[in-house]
């Protein structure tokens, strides 16, 4: 598969560009809004072309997938020019800032016959596959509920737009709390109902806020109670589903490394759980490769991105309104 990366980002360059090489694909592209960012960053990882232009990226018959990691507001456009020039699309989280533009994206790449995937790479870990599995197993009975601590500290050099600029999609809620609502749909299975929240700036955000607390309804009456967070030096991160026959707790696990624990505990006692520790990336890579080869759905598809979207737009709604909502998929299932 040969990628174009629209956006000389962070994520690509620490992350998605290695994923792509582990698994046989190769970058053949770049583009950037600056020439000089577009130029330096296609040296600095051996990209052979660079690009100011996403039209001339799109022309490149050689581009047969684009990877999107600009920031949010970006990602529609840059979303349906792709499909409409028929690349498949790998786009970031969250796929839009509005509900119907996510599912415009995600409409149009399927009339074109195009895959679509949204970049969540939490259930692509061996250690999120492995709580699932034991949930799916029965090993804690019935899910009662499940608690998602995901609030970190925003290292100094992503402290940019998410911290300032609603208009790019700033904010910790659209930009982890969309990941945790990925996770509790993988974790659970189902979909979040409704939600009641609470957010602030508390240090960090200007203008957007920096922390949210939610907690959400599940159709199964499971309850799920979510912190996200851009400053918590401290906290650590990681999940626990409580059942009426045992409890997992998975610490560490909230993260962009192959790392972190798993313990058992239930009347027997408690047991490490080992895991699988794959890069989570590569992974999301290698399930796009065989998608596009016809063998079976992205880790992460569409949908699941405008999912995840849907209850993080519910989540400062609510915030915002200090009442409960009840979440808006916009019809799709
Ligand atoms: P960055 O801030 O690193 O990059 C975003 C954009 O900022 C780039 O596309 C680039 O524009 C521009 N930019 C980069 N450097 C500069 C600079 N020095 N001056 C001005 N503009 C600059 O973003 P991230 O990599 O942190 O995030 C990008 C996307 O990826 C977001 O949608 C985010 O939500 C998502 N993300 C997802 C993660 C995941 O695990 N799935 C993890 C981290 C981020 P240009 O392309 O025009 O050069």
């Amino acid at each position: 598969m040969r990628w174009g990366l629209v956006g000389a980002s962070t994520i690509a360059r620490q992350y998605m560009i290695a994923a792509i090489r582990a698994q046989h694909g190769e970058v053949v592209g770049v583009v950037s809004a600056s020439t000089d960012r577009a130029r330096a960053f296609a040296d600095e990882n051996q990209i052979r072309r660079a690009y100011i232009d996403l039209t001339d990226l799109l022309a490149d018959p050689e581009v047969e997938a684009v990877y999107i990691s600009t920031t949010n507001e970006k990602h529609l456009p840059q979303a349906l020019a792709a499909i409409g020039a028929g690349k498949h699309v790998l786009c970031e989280k969250p796929l839009a800032l509005a509900l119907q533009d996510a599912i415009a994206m995600v409409q149009a790449a399927a009339e074109a016959g195009l895959v679509f995937a949204t970049n969540h790479h939490l259930r692509c870990s061996g250690s999120h596959r492995t709580v699932r599995a034991l949930i799916d197993s029965g090993r804690i009975g019935r899910v009662l509920s499940l608690r998602l601590h995901h609030a970190v500290f925003l290292p100094p050099h992503l402290q940019g737009w998410r911290i300032n600029a609603p208009d790019a999609g700033g904010g910790v809620i659209p930009d982890i709390t969309v990941h945790d609502a990925d996770v509790a749909r993988f974790l659970l299975g189902e979909d979040p109902v409704s939600v009641v929240a609470q957010m602030t700036a508390s240090g960090l955000g200007e203008g957007v806020e920096d922390s949210a607390m939610s907690v959400w309804t599940m159709p199964s009456g499971a309850m799920v109670m979510s912190h996200e967070s851009f400053t918590h030096p401290f906290a650590g991160s990681g999940l626990e589903v409580h059942g009426t026959e045992g409890s997992i707790f998975a610490r560490d696990v909230m993260t962009q490394n192959p790392i972190g624990s798993i313990e058992l505990v239930t009347a027997s006692g408690r047991e490490a759980i080992g895991f699988d520790h794959h890069d989570l990336y590569a992974e999301g890579v290698r399930r796009f490769h065989a998608a596009v080869a016809g063998d079976g759905e992205p880790a992460a598809t569409g949908p699941d991105g405008v999912k995840s979207l849907a209850v993080a737009l519910a989540v400062r709604e609510a915030a915002a309104r200090g009442v409960r909502i009840d979440v808006n998929y916009g019809g799709v299932r």
